[in-house]
């Protein structure tokens, strides 16, 4: 099984328009790491690809990276980084011939309305679905600037993806034992937290709890230094904290494997 990171930044993508500041900066030279379009990934295991979120930059995603296979589709929540390129989604439908599962909550609906090519598939918290291959536990997570909104996290086999996360709730952390390899959210740097989203080193006591063998931190916002020197530091870290733990920095089209 493989993920690949289609986008991994925070609800505005990197670099921001009129920003000046040595993330931008090294954000707008070719190829950085430092780029990062609204976060999404593609799963694929054997014949089967799960998308899990369509932000507002999905159609350059899919485009990009020549996405020509989709089987469900899954939505962490109903915000617009999200969820806002359903209709972009619903174009990709039509233009491949598919009609798309989507698993989300009912807020998506409520916010979004239909798309045509694009069918609803409401899931609770704890549920399972199988979709090809795969089978998708979906388990709450607590939102990072509204806690109360719906949102959720999935477990697929050994692996698990959360990118919009305050805190882990004690059922959800249940669930992803036996996980190895984890996506989790680490949207600000360090000190520098807010609106309640996780840090590195939240994420990284999360990581050492469930003792998984690979973490990769995701949706990483504006707080952070440049890619090189965040990763640079972040090694240092894992080192010195968590000796044992694979901690990797995500980046857009970032693969992740996991057997
Ligand atoms: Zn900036
Ligand atoms: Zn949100």
């Amino acid at each position: 099984m493989e993920a690949l990171l289609l986008g991994t930044g925070p609800a505005e993508a990197i670099p921001r328009i009129g920003h000046d500041d040595a993330l931008c900066r090294d954000a707008m030279k070719p190829h950085s790491k430092s780029r990062r379009l609204r976060s999404a990934a593609l799963v694929r295991s054997g014949e089967t690809a799960i998308l899990i979120d369509a932000g507002p930059d999905i159609g350059y995603q899919l485009a990009s990276h020549r996405v020509q296979k989709i089987d469900a589709v899954l939505l962490t929540h109903a915000h617009l980084d999200a969820a806002g390129g359903l209709r972009t989604l619903s174009d990709w439908a039509s233009a491949h011939g598919a009609v798309l599962p989507v698993y989300t909550e009912q807020a998506t609906l409520r916010r979004y309305g239909a798309f045509p090519g694009l069918a609803y598939r409401f899931v609770k918290s704890g549920a399972t679905a199988k979709i090809g291959s795969m089978s998708v536990r979906f388990l709450r997570v607590r939102h990072s600037l509204l806690p109360g909104f719906p949102t959720l996290g999935f477990r697929i086999g050994r692996f698990a993806y959360a990118s919009d996360v305050a805190s882990i709730p004690a059922p959800t952390l249940k669930s992803l034992q036996g996980v190895r390899t984890l996506v989790l959210d680490a949207a600000f740097w360090f000190e520098r937290k807010f609106r309640g989203h996780l840090t590195p080193d939240l994420s990284v006591k999360y990581a050492l709890w469930l003792g998984v063998e690979h973490l990769v931190l995701t949706q990483t916002g504006h707080t952070y230094p440049p890619h090189h020197e965040a990763e640079a530091f972040l090694k240092h870290y894992a080192r010195s904290r968590a000796p044992g733990l694979k901690l990797s920095l995500a980046h857009d089209g970032m693969r992740v494997k996991q057997a």
